[in-house]
């Protein structure tokens, strides 16, 4: 049995390793409102490593979003709640977005004042 995130091998009859499942567990108890910048800190202070927190961070499990997408759409959530705005992006937006700028397919068509795709449709 290997980890579902990092690929090493994990203990029989699981799919996260500890170091992972670790990490997991500081994800989920932020809520999700610390912001990738803010966990790092939480991460350093468990003695994690930038590697093992990119694996989970990045896993891909079933064609969901990764933990990163989920943290980027809360946070961006809550950056435009704070303005005012209503906030909607979905972890599924955030990975829609990413994978058009990772294939170049949709690198270019927004920028700096432009709404990204994605968002609140109104
Ligand atoms: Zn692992």
């Amino acid at each position: 049995m290997r980890c579902n995130y990092c690929r090493k091998p994990a203990r029989l009859m699981r799919r996260v390793c500890s170091p992972c499942a670790k990490v997991i567990v500081i994800v989920e108890r932020s809520g999700g409102q610390v912001g990738i910048a803010g966990l790092v800190d939480l991460f350093i202070a468990e003695g994690l490593e930038r590697e093992q927190v990119d694996a989970v961070l990045d896993a891909k499990i079933g064609g969901a979003p990764t933990i990163r997408d989920r943290l980027t759409s809360n946070l961006t959530n809550a950056l435009m709640q704070g303005l005012g705005m209503p906030g909607r992006q979905t972890p599924d937006d955030v990975r829609r977005v990413r994978e058009a700028m990772k294939s170049g397919a949709g690198a270019g068509t927004w920028s700096g004042g432009e709404t990204p795709p994605g968002w609140s449709h109104g």
